[in-house]
């Protein structure tokens, strides 16, 4: 058993479906079902026995303790958080509650239920937190990409919170023991990302024939990774990864957001033409760049594939296309997410525990 924190965000709700296509070990799920997590995105397991879903909060500690006793679950694998910079902006709170507070209320309940473990359980257990890139701040264009030992640098209150958090999980392996493992991943795309993120965004804006935003001169560069590659590399740190150790983890796909956008508009001339037959990209409108925004983030992810031999299954060129194609075929997804009508959906398939 494992339990897994925000199984029903974009990530999390990837990985438990990974994980249950890859193994039969079961997964408990505890999500809190903020506007990003959505039941929709697990309809498949529905019936099976080997996901148990919990609606709650990283940040309830008497929760978390009847969960760890009742599941004895062997790893922790921590995605719940609030994760969109620009809410970080406007409301830097509930990232602050979440991400900061929530991070260190788990880590006492998995430090208070790892302590009472014995032998083999003890010394086999694993927490893993699950971050990002952008706690590394911005890189200069002709900088070297971030390798595990690159400084904490953070600009938003989003990366802020992160980089509070992976704190957090290092002092308690330094302090407690705790067997932790922290991943710092890039730009993820792929099947059920709310569509706030950039390239959901960009196809729903597209097919709906709104602006396709771009922040500024849109020369920011990310590196992107295929979701299920990142669900593949967060299995090779459990199963092999060095306790205390972090792992970068990217697609060495750097890519400026004007492209990625150009590249959606070019796939979706293909796959679904405008009525007017005229291409999506002359829907691009430039808006005022976002504050604090960084220019550069890139992954050296060196370690992870030569000490985890892991590497990626999807290149750019491959997973984009899938993604594009994904929301074409899930249109009624996107429209349940972004209507808020899931949550009376959810409401009526699920209970609590
Ligand atoms: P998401 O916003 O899509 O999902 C977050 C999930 O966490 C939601 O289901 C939400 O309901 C849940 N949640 C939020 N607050 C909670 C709380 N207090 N208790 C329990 N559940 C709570 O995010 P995502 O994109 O899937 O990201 C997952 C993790 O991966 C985050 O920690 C994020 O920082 C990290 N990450 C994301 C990316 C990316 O590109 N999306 C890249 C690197 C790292």
């Amino acid at each position: 058993m494992i339990l897994v924190t925000g199984g029903a965000g974009f990530i999390g709700a990837n990985f438990v479906l990974d994980w249950l296509a890859v193994n039969d070990e079961p997964v408990v799920n505890l999500d809190k079902l903020t506007y990003a997590g959505n039941l929709h995105n697990l309809d498949s397991l529905r019936g099976d026995t080997r996901h148990v879903f919990v609606q709650g909060d990283i940040g309830d500690q008497a929760l978390l303790d009847r969960l760890l006793v009742q599941y004895q679950p062997r790893a922790v694998i921590n995605f719940a958080a609030e994760s969109h910079v620009d809410r970080s902006i406007h409301g830097p709170e509930a990232f602050m509650q979440t991400n900061v507070i929530g991070t260190f209320r788990l880590l006492e309940a998995v430090r208070a239920y790892w302590n009472d473990l014995v032998d083999e359980a003890k010394a086999n257990f694993r927490f893993i937190h699950v971050s990002t890139d952008e706690v590394y701040g911005t890189l200069a264009p002709d900088a070297l990409a971030f390798t595990e030992a690159h400084q904490y640098q953070p600009n938003s209150p989003y990366s802020a919170s992160k980089a509070a958090s992976d704190h957090l999980v290092r002092a308690w392996h330094h302090t407690y023991g705790l067997p932790v493992l922290t991943t710092n991943c890039s730009n993820n795309y792929g099947p059920y990302q709310f569509p706030e993120k950039l390239i959901p965004l960009v196809i729903n804006n597209a097919l709906q024939g709104k602006p396709l935003p771009i922040y500024g001169d849109g020369l920011q560069v990310r590196d992107w990774l295929y979701v299920t590659d990142h669900c593949s590399a967060i299995r090779h740190v459990l199963a092999a990864g060095k306790v205390g150790e972090v792992y970068n983890i990217g697609g060495w796909n750097e890519i400026p957001n004007i492209e990625i956008v150009r590249t959606i508009c070019t796939l979706l001339d293909q796959l679904q033409p405008r009525d007017d037959s005229a291409s999506y990209a002359s829907q691009i409108t430039h808006v005022t760049d976002r504050p604090g925004h960084d220019r550069r983030y890139a992954i050296d992810a060196h370690k992870i594939e030569q000490e985890l031999d892991w590497k990626p299954a999807e290149t750019f060129t491959t997973g984009i296309r899938k993604t594009v194609q994904w929301y074409l075929d899930n249109a009624e997804w996107v429209t349940a997410v972004a209507s808020g009508a899931y949550r009376a959906w959810m409401a009526r398939q699920y209970t609590d525990t």
